[in-house]
Formats: C-alpha cells, sequence, structure tokens
C-alpha cells in the first residue's frame, strides 16, 4: 500500500451519536488507517471524549486518526442541553426526536468538508442526506449501516417485494418475499419496516435509497459467514459493497480491547479474575448492548430464568430509574454469590466474550455484539428487542445455527416485551447441555477461525479493504 501512504488518501468517517454506531466506526477507521490512510473522525463535542478514549493509543493510530468535532444544536431540535448520544436522551419520546435533529448536522459538516476537503466520507446510514453533502464536494460517499448483509438484503426484500397484504404486519407471520432460504419472520417483529406514513419509515427508506444514489456500502461482516446473503446483495439487488469485517479484531492488545467502549464499570482484572476462577465455558454472559433499558419486571424474570437454570452467570444490567417492582428476587444476589455476578452499568464485552469460561451468550442480537460473538466462537441465546435485532436473529438461529431463540416476537419499547423466566431457564438449559449444544458450539468454533482468517493477510476481508482503498485512490489521485 505504499502508493497510498506516499498520496495520503484522506477519509472522514462520521458515526451517527450512539455507542453501537461509533465503536465500529472508529473500528474502521482504524482498519483504513493501518492501511496509511489519513482517518478523520467527525463527532460533537460531547462525544469526543469517548471517540478519543476508544481511538487510544493504538498502534495503528501513530498520527494518523485524527478527531474533528461539529456543533450538535440540541436544544434547537427540542432536546436538552448537552443531550448529543442516544444514551442521554433523558426519555423515550424524545428518541424520535433525536433522530430527527441529526439532520441538522449537515451545514456544519459541509463546512467541516470545505475547509478540510478529504478524498471521500464514510458515514452512517442515518444520515442519509451525506450523499448529497460528498455530492456537492465531488467526493465518493460510502454509506455504512453497521448491520451484516442478511438483514440489508431481508429489509430491502420486505421493501421492494412485499405482498400486498400489510395485514400479516399486525398479526401472523409472513416469509421474507424472494430472499434466499425461505425465511419466516413475524409481521409485528418488524412492521416500523413496512408502515409508510412513520416518520420512522421514512428514515429507513431514505437509509435504502442512500445506498443506491452512494458510492456503496461498507459492510462490517465477512464473506465465509454470509457468502449467499453478500452475493445476493450486490448480484441480485444491485448493491456495489465491501465486506471488511469484523472489525472488532482490530483491538489486539487487552489496553484496545479493554478501552473499546465507554469506562467500564467494573475493573477488568477483577472481572476477568472472577472469570479464571470458573471451568471452560460454563458461564452464560448477557448483555443488551449500549441502549436497551429494560423494565424491572423484565429483569426480575431473567433473574429468575438464570437461577433456575442452574447455571454460573455474568449478567450486564442497564438500569434508568426504578419503576416500582423490585428487579432481583428477595435473597437473591446473596444467594448467587460466587455463581453469578452482576455487573450495573458497562462491561468489557470483547475481554469477557474471548474469556475461555464463557459458554454461551444471552444477547438482544446488535450486530457488533452477534459479530463479536461469532469472532469468539460463542453460540447464543437471542432475544431481540428493535430494529434488525429480529433479521439478525434469523441469520444466527436459522442459517447459521449457532444460537437458539427465547421467542420474542414483537418490536418493543420501553414497555419490554412477555418473555418469562421459564423462557429464560429453556433457552440455558438448550444453549449449555446435550447434543445440539455441543453442535452449535463446534459451529460457532469453526466460525471464529474463518472470521480470523479472513482478517489476516490474504483473507477476504483484507483484501476487500486493500481493493476498496485502491479503488478510492483511483477515483482521486
Ligand atoms: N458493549 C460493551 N459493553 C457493554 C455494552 C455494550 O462493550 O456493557 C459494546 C459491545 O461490545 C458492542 C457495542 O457496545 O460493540 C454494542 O453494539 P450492538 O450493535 O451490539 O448493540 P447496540 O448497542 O447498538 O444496540
Amino acid at each position: 500500500m505504499g502508493g497510498c501512504e506516499n498520496h495520503r488518501l484522506h477519509i472522514f468517517f462520521f458515526p451517527f451519536l450512539a455507542h453501537g454506531h461509533m465503536i465500529p466506526t472508529v473500528d474502521l477507521a482504524k482498519s483504513f488507517a493501518e492501511k496509511g490512510v489519513k482517518a478523520t473522525v467527525i463527532t460533537t463535542p460531547r462525544n469526543a471524549p469517548f471517540v478519543s478514549k476508544v481511538i487510544g493509543t493504538s498502534k495503528s493510530n501513530d498520527n494518523r486518526i485524527h478527531i474533528q468535532t461539529i456543533e450538535f444544536p440540541s436544544t434547537a431540535a427540542g432536546l436538552p442541553e448537552g443531550c448529543e448520544n442516544i444514551d442521554s436522551v433523558p426519555s423515550p419520546d424524545l428518541i424520535h426526536t433525536f433522530y430527527m435533529a441529526a439532520t441538522l448536522l449537515q451545514d456544519p459538516l459541509e463546512q467541516l468538508l470545505l475547509k478540510e476537503r478529504p478524498n471521500c466520507i464514510v458515514a452512517d446510514m442515518f444520515f442519509p442526506w451525506a450523499t448529497d453533502s460528498a455530492a456537492k464536494f465531488g467526493i465518493p460517499r460510502l454509506v455504512f449501516h453497521g448491520t451484516c448483509f442478511f438483514s440489508l438484503c431481508a429489509i430491502t426484500c420486505m421493501r421492494f417485494y412485499d405482498p400486498d397484504n400489510d395485514v400479516c404486519y399486525d398479526s401472523g407471520s409472513l416469509v421474507i418475499p424472494n430472499l434466499p432460504g425461505e425465511i419466516k419472520i413475524e409481521g409485528m417483529s418488524v412492521a416500523p419496516y413496512r408502515r409508510p406514513g412513520t416518520a420512522m419509515f421514512k428514515l429507513l427508506a431514505e437509509a435504502t435509497e442512500s445506498e443506491l444514489r452512494s458510492h456503496g456500502v461498507v459492510v462490517n461482516s465477512f464473506y465465509e459467514l454470509e457468502k449467499v446473503y453478500a452475493d445476493y446483495f450486490s448480484e441480485v439487488l444491485g448493491r456495489k459493497a465491501w465486506h471488511i469485517g469484523p472489525l472488532s479484531l482490530c483491538n489486539r492488545d487487552m489496553e484496545e480491547k479493554t478501552n473499546r467502549g465507554k469506562g467500564a464499570s467494573v475493573d477488568e482484572h477483577e472481572c476477568l479474575k472472577w472469570l479464571d476462577t470458573k471451568k471452560h465455558k460454563s458461564v452464560v454472559y448477557v448483555c443488551f448492548g449500549s441502549t436497551v433499558v429494560l423494565p424491572d419486571s423484565r429483569l426480575r424474570e431473567i433473574a429468575t430464568g438464570l437461577e433456575a437454570s442452574g447455571q454460573q452467570f455474568m449478567w450486564v444490567v442497564r438500569k434508568r430509574k426504578e419503576d416500582g417492582v423490585e428487579w432481583l428476587p428477595d435473597g437473591f444476589e446473596k444467594g448467587m454469590e460466587g455463581k453469578g455476578l452482576i455487573i450495573r452499568g458497562w462491561a468489557p464485552q470483547l475481554l469477557i466474550l474471548e474469556h475461555e469460561a464463557i459458554g454461551a451468550f444471552v444477547t438482544h442480537c446488535g450486530w457488533n455484539s452477534i459479530l463479536e460473538a461469532v469472532s469468539a466462537g460463542v453460540p447464543m441465546i437471542t432475544w431481540p428487542i428493535f430494529a434488525d435485532q429480529f433479521f439478525n436473529e434469523k441469520l444466527v438461529t436459522e442459517v447459521l445455527k449457532i444460537g437458539v431463540p427465547v421467542g420474542a416476537k414483537k418490536w418493543v419499547g420501553v414497555e419490554g416485551d412477555n418473555i418469562t423466566w421459564d423462557a429464560v431457564e429453556k433457552a440455558v438449559k438448550r444453549i449449555t447441555t446435550g447434543e445440539e449444544a455441543t453442535d452449535m458450539r463446534n459451529r460457532a468454533m469453526e466460525l471464529s477461525k474463518l472470521a480470523r482468517r479472513a482478517m489476516e493477510e490474504g483473507g477476504s476481508s483484507h483484501s476487500d479493504l486493500i481493493t476498496l482503498i485502491e479503488e478510492l485512490s483511483s477515483l482521486t489521485f
């Protein structure tokens, strides 16, 4: 990549203002920087310290990753002062305002493009207008969705090949039209992707549409994981795409893995020491990502289900405020001492998943979490809540067959779903014991090897990244 070094291709990376988007985007910037590209991550002042921490002291940084901030006029958008991350939105009814407020970033972004004149911008799917901004400056815009090929294909198929009958979105299920694999999905789990007239539908439609007007799509996945869907995305749906993941694997040392996220609420050494005392593959790790806050009544079902399963566990709990229900059964923590560890806040997930004591992962099916589990060879219990998570679940449970569903069937908000403790107990037992569990674990271990190979020199993701950089260089110089 000597050519790139000399010319210093300069790329803007512009993640949506949420941790689940900023984390992989910074990893993406690191991957480009390792190949000699100058990378600038664009964010807002209050998110800058977080981005800076994630960039950290990585060897690849070496002065090649920069941060530029643009103002986010939160008060003008009807949000509280300083509310610059989806994590700090004070109430669920303001979430939508937050998504809409993102359009106010267009002007400041264009001023920065004018000043810095990068050669390309990789912008989040939630900034569909970034394609127009890039066009004004005559540079290519790449879209980063942060999800997998399978879900990108499923969403597009549902939108374009949908049967006229919309009844199935209120109840019942449908086979996702034209998607390879005859995938059946509950209508209520994916309704917002289909309901014209809602603002969320409009935003998601614009995101899909901006794929076609952009230079292409960068996907945090690897070819061997979902070949059929990677090919379908480009050959049938006509998208130009590059697979460059799993991006989390660009964090190689302990420090990088620890810094990847918010400040952990536990000392990582303590947390790993606790796992060190456990047998190989004996602990179930439970975490619902960076934004989901489950109602206390759900947390209580999880606690009861984990206890009933008899398995050891490490459980990350995010809480906003009490809702009047005791979220832990009486004497739970005392009774589980040594057997279960509750982390309140943020956990060093990469380090945990890679620990050999972890045998399964209860996940909300955010794509980063799934891909991190795949990379670590950990089978999953899938518990989707909203967005692409229901599609991601299908990939894990029905295509890759490395997970079991807990039984969530409806896109939910703060009210939570109706999964009860016995479903949790059953799923934990199914993923940890018996022949089916062994098969899933073996398949997960096999995929982990393929994931690592994809990122090595000559691997599929490594090669696609180089192809992309060469193409961007040839467009520029
Ligand atoms: N994460 C973490 N510790 C936590 C919660 C989340 O490190 O306690 C990281 C996780 O490793 C992943 C990201 O935050 O990289 C969450 O992204 P995902 O797509 O799984 O879900 P989202 O937060 O976007 O819903």
